[in-house]
């Protein structure tokens, strides 16, 4: 069997090969950089890894474009309260990003493409939507008409028949069931950042930042298009509608989503409070590998539920096919070949295979690893492996760590923090010890008591004591 995706437009299993048979174009939301991601959105990215990795396994070539959104409301606001400007206060948080996704062994895309720096092709896009008649102004901001738009809801397979023409709305999120005509183009405001443009000066909005820079980096029509399920509406949607108009072309071939990382059965959000990041988890001691293997090991289209005991479970697993690579290198072995252990080793890479052409079934690719590894421990406890089959063995490895990558030891996770912490000169700014202490109360509330005090000590570690009083928390620098 071939490569198969589920697609979320067709809601059907479709058999994959880029368009051209050879370069996957492939476009994938990233971060919003206002603050440290959490290991929900590494849940996504991890899975954009492996899929990255499963399609040059089959030896396609790969042209991935990740953008990098550095200027939005919570930014703007962000910034204005530490008195910076946005790329100062941005650029700790793309930085500490790449950083995680260097410890997760998260392979960088062909092209990473920061908003900023691309607000020309947003202008032209928006100018190219204005000539056709999918615009208008309203006190100096620009609105796409989605009611011109016949194909509004194809992706989220919502009937939008009902639309309120005219009803508007300038965040970038907004209720399920409400379509909206949404803002390509927000009017300057007092003293935000600004850019230049034919229609005003202002900032552009988030969807037009995904669907311009996509179309000027790989062309009108994309491969692979993937984000976490909750951008499926209405980012996503937002994004077909722009592309669609301007180039009159389907704008992605294949959108995959993956579902959300779950803590005590509520997604992993910013706004709920109940998230760790990747920090939170390295200076507790866990290995980065093992958070890869937790965040990797439940196929992408299933909720996946975070529990620490889980992640040691996951450490337990990296050990164990670790144990067994040692004893493929160091046991004494009669020389030759089993025949009966090569063909073992042979159906265990067809199983591995069958699993991730099968839309990239991590759970089935790991369980058959796993039985393979026990009959060959049990092939060696008897006798019956001989020293060419050690090949045989390797090769078994080899497949599995492409995609896994999970065997070779990384650095200690607590020296990763410490390189971390000091890379950031150990210093947090104020606005992140006030996200710290509210994550703390939040934690409280919930009755995580061992989460609270393990926000309190990473603070203490780098230098802010709390004082819990009636009037609430006070902190100070040591
Ligand atoms: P953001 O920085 O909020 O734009 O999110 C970056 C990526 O993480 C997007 O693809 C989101 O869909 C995804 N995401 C957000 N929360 C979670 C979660 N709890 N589990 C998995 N993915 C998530
Ligand atoms: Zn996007």
């Amino acid at each position: 069997m071939a490569l198969r995706f589920y697609n979320t437009l067709t809601q059907q299993v479709e058999l994959f090969q880029p368009l051209d048979g050879n370069t996957v174009r492939m476009y994938t939301c990233g971060p919003t950089v206002y603050n440290f991601v959490h290991i929900g959105n590494f849940r996504t990215f991890t899975f954009q890894d492996i899929l990255r990795r499963w399609l040059r396994h089959l030896g396609y070539k790969l042209n991935h474009v990740m953008n990098v959104t550095d200027v939005d409301d919570k930014i703007i606001k962000n910034a204005a309260k530490e008195h910076k400007p946005i790329e100062e206060y941005t650029s700790v948080y793309t930085k500490a990003f790449f950083e995680d996704a260097a410890a997760l062994r998260l392979q960088q895309p062909e092209h990473v493409a920061p908003a900023t720096r691309h607000v020309d092709v947003m202008v032209k896009a928006i100018e190219e939507l204005a000539a056709k008649g999918y615009t208008y102004t309203s006190d100096g901001s620009t609105y796409y008409r989605i009611s011109a738009f016949p194909d509004y809801g194809k992706l989220s397979h919502n009937d939008f028949g009902g639309i309120r023409a005219g009803a508007r709305v300038d965040v970038d999120e907004y209720d399920k069931a409400d379509a909206r005509d949404f803002v390509l183009w927000k009017a300057r405001r007092g003293d935000e950042p600004f850019w230049d443009a034919p229609f005003g000066a202002g900032r552009p909005g988030w969807h037009i930042e995904c669907s311009a820079m996509a179309m000027s980096y790989l062309g009108e029509t994309l491969d692979i298009h993937a984000g976490g399920v909750d951008l499926i509406f209405p980012h996503h949607e937002n994004e077909i509608a722009q592309s669609e108009a301007i180039s009159g072309k389907p704008f992605a071939r294949f959108w995959l989503h993956s579902e959300h990382l779950h803590i005590e059965s509520q997604k992993m959000s910013k706004s709920l409070g109940n998230f760790y990041t990747l920090r939170d988890l390295l200076e507790m001691g866990y290995r980065p590998e093992a958070i890869r293997y937790l965040l990797a090991s439940v196929p992408y289209r299933k909720k996946l539920n975070f529990t620490f005991e889980g992640l040691k479970a996951a450490e337990r697993s990296i050990e164990r096919l670790r144990d067994f690579e040692i004893r493929l290198t160091s046991t004494k072995l009669a020389p030759g070949r089993n025949e009966v252990v090569s063909e073992r080793s042979r159906d265990a890479i067809r199983k591995f295979e069958e699993s991730l052409d099968d839309d990239l079934n991590t759970a089935e690719a790991l369980a058959s690893t796993f039985e393979y590894v026990r009959a060959m421990n049990t092939a060696l406890d008897e006798g019956q492996f001989q020293e060419e089959n050690r090949w045989d063995a390797a090769r078994v490895l080899e497949i599995f760590d492409e995609i896994f990558d999970v065997l070779k030891p990384g650095e200690d996770a607590r020296a990763l923090a410490g390189q971390q912490a000091a890379a950031q000169n150990g210093k947090l700014s104020d606005v992140e010890i006030e996200a710290r202490i509210e994550e703390r109360t939040q934690a409280k509330k919930s009755r995580d008591f061992a989460r609270a005090d393990a926000i309190r000590a990473a603070l203490q570690d780098r230098g802010v004591v709390l004082e819990d009083t009636k009037d609430g928390v006070r902190w100070k620098r040591k």
